[in-house]
């Protein structure tokens, strides 16, 4: 019952069940802390723990995998921490499982260093290891590093499997190495005797169609069949970044085809058009998503100070700060002005008359409310690290930059797809994302 509820997403009704259990065994801690961890609640499954641990039931591998997952998620990295501290103290045998959410949170929470720390601790690693390590070099943009990790998994002989080359590909087009892709991709069935599935199609889509190879990228959706939306979409993202307005109306339609409510695939597209200045077509889009009643996806970034989340949508007033970012961001404002940085008014969606208004509007993303609490609330020796749910624009991208070199800060900021570390005023992207 307790499941039951935490996996409807009703916390209370599940966290009474648990409480009327009379003598509580493992799996109904189990059940109740992992129900807080996805519900967002990390602090209460904190507490969970303590309890737990204060009643005398000792948590398993599944507790500290399951609660490890969450953290990573939710990009809790002071829980996260608490947990590896937990397990060494508690004398838990780090065996491959156990490492592999660990560091797989590691790096999922932007520490990169323990995250392969954690790796190279690992005596016999199996093919979730190795796999989950190219996926953590992966999203922190070390495409030769996860390719080199590839390599020196098939000398431990260890055999890849399907996910292994999902994260190997994703890495190529982090990074944009299509030579390499391409040859991961060809080799998988014959040498390895995997057949390729949507999701590596997806992947060489995004390799291609980000470098521009747009022939090719169609001769693979020609062999990719049945279509999937992920392809699609990938091409869609590609249309976007060398502004091919004619295969983006193509990619659409066909995304639409497949799922009618994509309210992603209307903003990718209205980002298409706003690129190439077609104006007239963002406003019509629009229109079409107003009146087939979509919305687009409420983006919001989170971070965690002090082991607390806490978590900022646009123009955001509800934190108990807000009077105090919201000063301190002017201020930063017109530090940057001075600086000669200019806000990047083509990454608005919407069609904001006012010059004055369309820089005020972007200087509300979640992303910079987020970065100015950290400045406000960490010491400065702690970088600043931000969850993003989608993907981070343009404009927060210099914006972060910028505030890296002046205030010496180091900033991280995981959107939908990948880490950008940002330093002296660089990403580690190399604005390539
Ligand atoms: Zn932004
Ligand atoms: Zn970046």
């Amino acid at each position: 019952l307790v499941c039951f509820y935490g996996a409807c997403g009703n916390l209370d009704m599940a966290y009474k069940v648990f409480l009327s259990i009379q003598s509580k065994d493992v799996v109904s801690w189990n059940s109740m802390i992992a129900a807080s961890v996805q519900r967002g609640c990390p602090d209460t499954a904190l507490e969970l723990f303590q309890a737990m641990d204060a009643e005398n039931v000792k948590p398993n591998e599944v507790t500290l995998v399951c609660a490890l997952s969450a953290c990573a998620q939710l990009g809790a990295i002071d829980l996260g921490r608490w947990i590896h501290i937990y397990i060494n103290k508690r004398g838990f045998k780090l065996d491959c499982y156990l490492s592999t959410a660990l560091l797989y949170m590691y790096a999922k929470c932007g520490d990169l260093e323990r995250a392969l720390e954690v790796f190279h601790s690992v005596k016999r690693k199996d093919v979730f290891a190795w796999s989950a390590m190219i996926a953590g070099l992966a999203m922190h943009g070390h495409g030769k590093a996860a390719i080199d990790t590839f390599y020196r998994m098939q000398e431990a002989g260890v055999k890849p499997n399907a996910v292994t080359f999902i994260n190997l590909l994703s890495a190529c087009s982090h990074m944009g190495l299509v030579e390499e892709a391409r040859l991961f991709f060809r080799q998988m069935l014959p040498v390895h005797g995997i057949e390729p599935q949507a999701q590596h199609y997806s992947c060489m889509v995004d390799v291609l169609g980000r470098a521009g190879y747009f022939d090719e990228v169609m001769d693979l959706i020609k062999m990719s069949m049945p279509h999937t939306a992920f392809v699609w979409s990938s091409l869609l993202g590609a249309c976007w970044i060398h502004g091919n307005v004619d295969l983006a109306e193509v990619a659409f339609s066909r995304l639409i085809e497949l799922e009618p409510r994509n309210d992603g695939a209307y903003v990718m597209l209205s980002n298409v058009y706003a690129k190439s200045g077609k104006w007239d077509k963002v406003s019509e889009l629009r229109k079409l998503m107003r009146v087939s009643g979509l919305k687009k996806e409420q983006g919001y970034s989170s971070i965690e100070v002090h082991g607390t989340i806490h978590e900022f949508v646009v123009a955001d007033n509800s934190h108990p700060m807000s009077t105090k970012i919201y000063s301190k961001l002017e201020e930063i404002a017109l530090e940057l002005k001075a600086e000669g940085y200019v806000p990047d008014k083509n990454q608005l969606l919407l069609i904001v008359e006012d010059e004055h208004m369309k820089e005020q509007a972007l200087y509300l993303h979640s992303e910079k409310l987020a970065i100015v609490f950290g400045l406000l609330s960490l010491a400065t020796s702690q970088p600043i690290r931000i969850m993003k749910n989608l993907r981070i624009c343009g404009d927060c991208h210099s914006f972060a930059k910028a505030i890296s070199k002046l205030y010496k800060r180091e900033i991280l900021v995981r959107d939908r797809y990948r880490f950008h570390r940002f330093k002296d005023g660089c990403c580690s992207c190399m604005d390539y994302w």
